[in-house]
């Protein structure tokens, strides 16, 4: 057994079969030119896998001993399979591309090896799939594609906000990154998904650990590799313990929330893609307090159009059946970079051309967002609230050019509901404003992940700042205090959907200074649900 540490992001037991995350380098070509070519680039690539593999299982043998370098040692005696070498030979004369007859025929093997009765065959079945790939790999001169084929623990350097997209979610179990921070994306992922995850694990990236066992123990921040039997005991009576308590708190399901003193807030869920409404429902969320819009962005490579905008909100406001949906316009940049933009490399991306001051300058991206946004509407309630503001000028751009996509529309003779517009709090600028930007909106939602970020200067993506990245910071406190109290000065609404919200130990301090709303990870409804009917505030 081995065991690591790593940063907690969300917490929860997992116990499942490690999978390795390697990028996608896109299309294989399908189709070889001169079949000889190809065989010979075939026979190249296996001996780079061959050196390749030698090399890992020297290391794995020196750091993981001699049971973990078998594993590689199987691949390598895979590599002279004959076999396998035939049904590559085949498929490449039948016109097939080196790195796809690779691929195909390490499938076709694979599942061979799955079907049959020994478990130790059985098991076998991911070593030949980790060998055809690493040949693919290398004949892409690039990284290979990524799939899980049963449900398991991902392990990765990091991953991108474009690739938590595309990743198959039902499968994943829990997260360990070696990189990351409790503020980014995956940790964000990690938490709508209610799985426990780690992000800056201590542990190597070594093909070696493909299929091996692995627990992720997200409330004591640890991983075990191999774990022995008394460990896998105690973790999953750990792990039966949570499920238990998650069972208990379904007597708050369907319950108001509502304090002991009285205090009515609402419960939200903060989702990122069209698909996520669900976990929002499953959660009991009295709806979505924040749909980060650009989550539809990402992982692709051309603009999604007015049509595929409008078709995923409105799937987001049928399946909430009346209950409210806040859409948060796109906020590219900074840390969530789509090449599509055409954006240009910024020394300080955070501080750069994001959220907002991108639609104000590129109408053509903005249009078709709120058009989508604004025809949705009129299935159901939808508002819409504005990431990055600093000022009660760009409101106003805003609100004008609200006015010409509803007159647009009216003239097209195309159906709208009434649309109430948000700022979103998430620059100090926009706190200490917030009194004059009540005037301009119906509600504010604070993001409390920027704003702790813009307030104490402090990276959210930079691990090392971690440690120095306190939300409860008197200073953030404050403008939360200020910007709930301009709101009701106003009469209007103000609720929080930073990951702030969903701080249980903060709950009664947001009752008293009189939050209307909290929308935090669908997962933890129920809890935050409790804690705020079991307050006397
Ligand atoms: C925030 O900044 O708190 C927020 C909710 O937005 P995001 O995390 O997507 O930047
Ligand atoms: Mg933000």
């Amino acid at each position: 057994m081995y065991e690591g540490t790593g940063r907690p992001v969300y917490s929860g037991i997992a116990i499942g079969r490690a999978y390795l995350y390697r990028r996608n380098s896109g299309q294989l070509p399908a189709a070889g030119g001169d079949a000889a070519a190809e065989q010979l680039a075939f026979d190249q690539a296996r001996e780079t896998a061959r050196l390749q593999l030698t090399e890992l299982c020297e290391k794995t043998r020196r750091e993981l001993g001699e049971e973990q370098a078998m594993i590689l040692d199987v691949q390598i005696l895979m590599l002279d399979d004959l076999d396998y070498l035939d049904g590559v030979r085949g498929r490449i004369a039948a016109g097939a591309s080196a790195a796809q007859a690779a691929r195909d025929t390490g499938e076709e093997f694979s599942a061979l090896f799955a079907a049959l009765e020994d478990p130790y065959m059985q098991a076998r079945a991911v070593d030949i799939r980790d060998m055809a790939e690493r040949l693919v790999t290398i004949l892409c001169g690039g990284d290979s594609g990524f799939s899980m084929p049963e449900p398991g623990i991902l392990v990765a350097e990091d991953l991108t906000p474009s690739e938590t997209v595309q990743l198959p979610r039902d499968k994943i179990l829990a997260f360990i990154t070696r990189q990351g921070s409790a503020n980014s994306h995956i940790a964000i992922l990690a938490r709508i998904m209610n799985i426990p995850s780690l992000v800056q694990a201590d542990i190597a990236l070594d093909p070696a650990l493909e299929g091996r066992t692995l627990i992720v123990d997200g409330f004591a921040g640890r991983y075990y590799l191999d774990p022995d039997e008394a460990t896998l005991a105690a973790l999953t009576a750990k792990r039966d313990e949570e499920l238990a308590r998650r069972r208990q708190l379904e007597a708050y399901r369907g319950v108001p929330t509502v304090s002991r003193g009285g205090r009515r807030i609402q419960l939200m869920a903060n989702i990122g893609r069209p698909e996520d409404v669900q976990a929002a429902l499953d959660g009991d969320a009295e709806g979505v307090g924040l749909l980060r819009s650009e989550f539809m962005y990402l992982g692709r490579d051309n603009f999604p159009t007015e049509e595929e905008l409008f078709d995923g909100y409105r799937q987001v406001v049928e399946q909430l059946a009346g209950r409210p949906l806040v859409i948060r316009t796109l906020d590219i940049g900074a840390d969530k970079q789509v090449d599509y933009f055409g954006l240009e490399k910024e020394e300080n991306p955070a501080l750069g051309y994001r959220g907002i001051r991108i639609c104000l300058t590129r109408e053509d991206i903005f249009r078709p967002q709120m058009r989508a946004i604004y025809r949705a509407s009129a299935f159901g309630p939808v508002s819409v609230m504005f990431p990055m503001i600093i000022s009660v000028e760009e409101v106003r751009r805003i609100k004008a050019f609200c006015e010409t996509i509803r007159a647009e529309l009216t003239a097209e003779g195309v159906p709208f509901g009434p649309v109430e517009l948000g700022v979103m709090i998430e620059t100090p600028a926009a706190a200490l404003i917030s009194a004059d930007l009540a005037k301009e909106v119906q509600f504010f939602s604070v993001g409390t992940n920027d704003l702790t970020q813009y307030t104490l200067a402090i990276d959210r993506q930079n691990a090392k700042l971690d440690e120095f990245y306190d939300p409860h910071h008197p200073a953030v406190l404050a403008l939360l205090k200020m910007v709930v109290e301009n709101a009701h000065a106003q009469g209007i609404w103000a609720g929080i959907c930073g990951e702030l919200g969903a701080d249980l130990t903060l709950t009664e301090t947001f009752l008293r200074m009189g939050y209307d709303e909290l929308s935090v990870s669908p997962g933890r409804v129920l809890e935050i649900r409790k804690t705020v009917c079991e307050s006397e505030v």
